[in-house]
């Protein structure tokens, strides 16, 4: 499925929190990266309809082998398209009904060709053939062979950053999800596959080997594709109608029985805020793996050892992270922000985690209140750093800066504080929620929808915040024998007059600075006269 996207220039790699552990690398983009970020010609003369990835995997041998059925619609008159392979695997065939397609790689890319002019409008099916050991590669494994802490196999995928090519063939990309997908996955028998979806069935296949089938009925990311193989045990849940189902090794069953409880409280404080968890048929599934976790759509894996905050520690460091496992927190908020309301494009990911990271604060304010989500929020602000803009370029597969969650959040926050009214934006947010869900936006689409809503011209702060390195400077010049203080912004967006908040926390007075001087009478003193910068993530510059 394509979906609509705005203006699109150009154009940028990772990760869930998955971000956070993988931000070190390198960020020069190479070929494989270009050809999988520029969205060109061949990838974009179709629109994905359905995935059918069939594949089996060999725990002794280290391999994968199988199909993925791709269905998809012409849009243009062509006979070439776009799919995408890491060059670690071998192409088996590529089949439009009988006939053997041919086909020419290039680094990750492979350009399949027709034997005639496909019409726009058609609708096509291949089966595409592969097979090999997929590499491992990055701190979560792209695809991982691995042993859980007993020696049984444990065998898992997160791809965010590597790209889903890495392990299975598809058009690899943001812009355009299927609408539909069936993962079926053969594995030794007595092993369990827990894949995206819901769990329609297993087949012994009579020859060692038992076939796993899941459906996943909505549009899904490419990266959030995964399969998780262990000796899991399974415990379910219901909340109201939403299946919710559990799986753990055998012997942290307890303690997940334990931990996982946190489920709901996270679903009922996003529900609230945002409505009904998007992915209903499919249900939602918490899934533990050895890495720290990751956002995949209705199945979410975890492994934050069943502990509170971000692997044991405090993580915004304000006392409040403690209260729950951020993991779950945060992974799952990704259901609203990341899967459901995509990026069309990696460089604008934080529509995924800046968002994801304020959810978390939604989540602190639902279950403690206004006063500890700020808390919570501005300990953030110790992990920001300013030191590029949070969009990179565009088109060339290229990774935002981990800015995109802290500083996204905070951004948002601020936003909050511009629209100054709580009832009016926890309807922005569910409206904003509402237009976009299962769809694909740029960062335009969203300060679109916000200045249409409100009826200001919010661009010069959106790109402030988002598209230069820099924090806005709040200039304060005092002049105690009048009186008065004179303020403007100091700021790279030279229309930037972001309404802010001053004199005291038991009276502010709202001012609109912009490039300008203008004054203001106050009977403060210049220690007396303070800025809400738990509100307003700006610099504050006292002359
Ligand atoms: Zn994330």
């Amino acid at each position: 499925m394509l979906r609509k996207y705005c203006v699109l220039l150009t154009l940028s790699v990772m990760v869930g929190l998955c971000a956070l552990d993988q931000r070190q690398l390198a960020t020069a983009q190479t070929k494989a990266d270009l050809l999988r970020g520029e969205y060109g010609r061949y990838s974009a003369n179709s629109d994905l309809l359905y995935y059918h990835l069939d594949v089996r995997v060999d725990p002794e041998k280290k391999t994968i082998s199988g199909k993925n059925t791709i269905r998809f619609k012409m849009l243009k008159d062509d006979d070439r398209i776009q799919l995408d392979l890491h060059s670690a695997l071998a192409v088996d065939k590529i089949l439009l009904g009988q006939t053997e397609l041919k086909y020419e790689r290039d680094s990750g890319a492979v350009f399949v060709d027709f034997p005639e002019t496909l019409k726009a409008g058609r609708e096509v099916s291949i089966d595409f053939y592969y097979s090999g050991t997929p590499q491992q590669k990055g701190r979560f494994g792209g695809f991982t062979f691995g042993k859980d802490p007993k020696g049984r196999p444990w065998i898992y995928t997160s791809c965010e950053g590597q790209g889903a090519s890495i392990w299975w063939p598809n058009k690899d990309q943001w812009r355009d999800k299927v609408d539909s997908m069936d993962i079926s996955v053969s594995i030794p028998n007595g092993l369990v596959d827990i894949s995206n979806g819901k769990f329609v069935g297993k087949k012994d296949l009579g020859d060692g080997y038992t076939r796993w089938d899941w459906h996943v009925s909505y549009p899904i990311n490419n990266y959030c594709v995964s399969l998780n193989i262990g000796a899991y045990e399974h415990f379910s849940d219901k909340l109201d109608d939403l299946d919710l189902d559990f799986y753990a090794l055998p012997e942290d069953l307890d303690k997940a029985k334990k931990q996982f409880a946190q489920a709901k409280g996270m679903l009922k404080a996003f529900q609230h805020y945002f409505g009904d968890y998007p992915f209903k048929k499919d249900g939602y599934k918490l899934i533990q793996v050895p890495y720290s976790g990751m956002e995949h759509q209705s199945a979410v894996t975890y492994g934050n050892g069943f502990k509170n905050g971000y692997l044991g520690r405090d993580w915004t460091g304000v006392g409040i992270s403690m209260r729950f496992d951020f993991i779950i927190i945060h992974e799952s908020g990704h259901e609203w922000f990341g899967n459901s309301v995509s990026a069309a494009d990696r460089s604008d990911m934080w529509i995924h985690e800046g968002w994801t990271t304020y959810l978390e604060s939604l989540y602190v304010e639902y279950h403690w209140g206004k006063a500890d989500a700020l808390k919570y929020l501005n300990g953030y602000k110790s992990k920001v750093k300013n030191s590029q803009p949070i969009i990179p370029k565009r088109g060339i597969n290229a990774n935002p800066p981990a800015d995109q969650y802290f500083k996204g959040a905070l951004f948002i926050n601020t936003l909050r504080s511009v629209v100054n009214d709580d009832e009016r934006w926890w309807k922005l947010l569910r409206g904003l929620y509402d237009r976009f869900k299962y769809q694909a936006i740029m960062t335009e689409d969203i300060v679109d929808f916000f200045n249409k809503q409100t009826g200001k011209d919010l661009t010069p702060m959106f790109d402030q915040y988002l598209r230069h390195a820099a924090l806005p400077v709040l200039e304060l010049k005092f002049d105690d024998d009048k009186g008065e203080v004179a303020y403007r912004w100091k700021a790279d967006e030279k229309g930037f007059a972001m309404p802010i908040k001053v004199g005291t926390p038991e009276s502010w007075q709202i001012i609109t600075p912009t490039a300008e001087w203008q004054t203001l009478k106050t009977p403060l003193a210049k220690d007396q006269f303070r800025v809400a910068t738990d509100l307003y993530y700006v610099v504050v510059s006292k002359l």
